[in-house]
């Protein structure tokens, strides 16, 4: 793997205003505030979210005077790259970017044949303490904003617009960003408003334009919030870290199934197929030991029944002194094969990215250690 870290510098974008962070209609007055027409808001619109121009000298049909006070009061760069690891094979990349005030957060760009899927952060930080989870560790920082959220989506684009810049490979992808899955840092339903604001501006066919079935949100479970997202009216995906089958065993996985209990989560979940009809998905990372019993995989089983899902077996990526390890391929399978065998559609996630630390949260936290050292 190759790991590249950048030099960051004291940050001057503080004082300057996101573009990013602004519907239309509030680029259209803020630039009315700078004295310029509104024409050009939807021309800089444009050169952000369809063209991906990272700066504003790149935006070469504006005036060069525009474009320089443009540069002085405002932003489209709400990241800076500290870290850039890729992985041997050279189809994972991931980046640990600098925010303006300093806060650290991860996005994982995973090259397939026929897709690029993008793991991006909707938090710094996670307040929801999940035991085996490496961000859960350091606990919340803060809220991403939506301009920050859709800023991931934007630096990735950019990056696979320009070939140059791609890792050397002989299999034809596609050059654009193809799915996105909020799996990264954070829990996005936890950072509802900005989240939801940030998936209208990726899927706004007058903005980013991806399709919302080739969107995936992923949560702890927080069971109002479940029905909250299943009246938006966008076909995001939802998926759902289960981990456990009973209340006793989840609480000592997930802490917040003291508040949203296995039973009210499954509910929200049939409710939000019973208005979106979409086929829910629930994660289940395997721990050696710990959740991987052929008794547990029954119970999960029953307990799914009659829900339209699939469950998606993922291999734990062990976080460093940690007592929980992942389970064995053999034991994986098994675990597959029983739920299978009672009807419900189950898949084993490739183990991608592993060596390069891909779990959530754990490049920042190896760079804070290094921090630490030096
Ligand atoms: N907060 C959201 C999304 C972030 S994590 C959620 O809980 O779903 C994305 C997925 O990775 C979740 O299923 C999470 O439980 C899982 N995960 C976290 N740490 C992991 C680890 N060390 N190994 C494997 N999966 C992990």
């Amino acid at each position: 793997m190759t790991i590249k870290t950048f030099i960051t510098f004291p940050d001057e974008r503080q004082a300057k205003r996101s573009l990013l962070d602004m519907d239309e209609q509030q680029l259209a007055d803020f630039l009315a505030e700078l004295g310029e027409a509104k024409f050009r808001a939807r021309q800089i619109w444009e050169w952000i979210y369809q063209r991906y121009a990272g700066d504003f000298e790149s935006m070469t049909d504006l005036p060069k005077t525009l474009r320089s006070r443009l540069a002085e009061v405002a932003t489209v760069a709400s990241l800076t790259l500290a870290t850039e690891v890729v992985s041997a094979d050279r189809d994972t990349i991931k980046c640990l970017f600098q925010l303006h005030d300093g806060q650290t957060i991860e996005a994982v760009l995973m090259l397939y044949d026929q897709r690029r899927t993008l793991c991006i952060s909707s938090q710094a930080g996670c307040a929801m303490g999940c035991t085996f989870c490496a961000t859960a560790q350091g606990g919340l920082a803060r809220n991403l904003t939506s301009g920050e959220i859709v800023a991931q989506v934007l630096y990735f684009a950019r990056y696979l617009a320009d070939p140059s810049l791609l890792p050397d490979s002989n299999v034809e992808r596609p050059t654009q960003v193809t799915n996105i899955v909020l799996m990264g840092m954070g829990e996005p339903l936890h950072n509802y408003a900005n989240v939801w604001t940030a998936l209208r501006r990726i899927t706004d066919n007058s903005a980013f334009g991806l399709g919302a079935r080739h969107i995936t949100l992923s949560t702890v479970g927080l069971a109002p919030m479940i029905d909250r997202m299943a009246d938006e009216g966008l076909q995001i995906g939802l998926a759902v870290s289960l981990h456990a089958p009973n209340d006793s065993l989840r609480t000592s996985l997930v802490p917040v199934n003291k508040g949203y209990s296995v039973d009210a989560v499954l509910e929200a979940v049939r409710r939000y197929v019973v208005k979106t009809h979409r086929r829910v998905t629930f994660e289940y990372a395997l721990m050696c030991g710990i959740n991987d019993s052929p008794g547990l995989a029954q119970e999960l089983a029953a307990k799914l029944q009659g829900i339209l899902c699939h469950v998606n077996l993922i291999p734990l990526n062990p976080i460093p002194d940690s007592p929980f390890q992942p389970t064995s391929d053999e034991d994986t399978e098994h675990f597959a094969q029983i739920l299978r065998a009672a009807g419900i559609p189950t898949t084993v996630r490739l183990r991608r990215g592993i060596e390069i630390n891909a779990g959530c949260g754990q490049l920042r936290q190896s760079r804070d250690a290094q921090n630490r050292t030096s």
